[in-house]
């Protein structure tokens, strides 16, 4: 082999799974468990790809169906339960937040009912926030005067067990929960956002949904799954939450 062909075989074997690995998609599905929650299941363990679901303690109660989903989350390996609250603020996110020992219970009771032990993976009820052990960021869509309403201290809910994850983009849904884009427009946003590369960490990006918009009213399942073959015709990598921060 001349010098030139084995530096072209040591770049393509070396090129190759760094290409996959430069551009991470991690999927997250909020507020579940829902009706939505056992499509978003079916397609996971199907396509086998690994997946965050951060689920909501009040929700998990509401039902023995519900509870089944939470059971059924935890069985899949590929899948993460992170929690979302217990309460999701009662979706009065001023006044939550205007208490972080208050956050801290209620997050420590969705542990409780979800079962799961610290360090949890965690997304906080409508607040685009990172406290990771490499990095930390605030919801930067907040105004300052919001901001400064709240003053909530995240540092002490991190430090109470808890991995803060936040998000790159979000596939958008109405308030009926069915989904704003198209899953072409979607994957159209995504490539577009690896081309800038403007993400919280390089060449990660954090992909929020809501368990209610994979319910069969909105065709979730074929949407899901069309989305995810999109992305692996891409050769985009999916990351499971537990390296995002490696
Ligand atoms: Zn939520």
């Amino acid at each position: 082999m001349t010098p030139f062909r084995f530096a072209l075989a040591a770049l393509l074997i070396f090129a190759a799974p760094a290409q996959g690995a430069d551009r991470t998609i991690y999927l997250t599905f909020d507020d579940g468990p829902l009706n939505g929650t056992s499509n978003i299941l079916d397609v996971l363990e199907a396509e086998q790809v690994p997946a965050t679901l951060f689920m909501v303690g009040m929700h998990a109660q509401a039902s023995a169906a519900n509870r089944a989903l939470v059971q059924r989350a935890k069985q899949l390996p590929l899948v993460t339960l992170g929690n979302h609250s217990y309460s999701h603020a009662y979706n009065h996110y001023r006044h939550f937040y205007g208490d972080t020992e208050g956050v801290v219970a209620d997050m420590v009771r969705a542990n409780a009912v979800l079962g799961l032990k610290p360090v949890v993976h965690a997304r906080l009820p409508g607040r685009d926030v990172f406290r990771l052990p490499s990095m930390s960021k605030n919801d930067t869509s907040l105004g300052l005067a919001q901001e400064g309403h709240e003053e909530p201290d995240y540092e002490f809910v991190a430090a109470s067990g808890f991995y803060l994850y936040g998000w790159d983009h979000e596939w958008v849904h109405k308030d009926n929960g069915e989904p704003v884009q198209s899953v072409d427009h979607l994957v159209s946003e995504i490539d577009h956002l690896f081309g800038y590369g403007r993400f919280v960490k390089p060449g990660k990006l954090i992909l929020l949904m809501h368990d209610e918009m994979f319910q069969d009213g909105f065709d979730g399942k074929t949407k899901l799954t069309n989305l995810i073959a999109a992305l692996k015709l891409r050769r985009y990598a999916f990351g499971a939450i537990q390296g995002y921060d490696d």
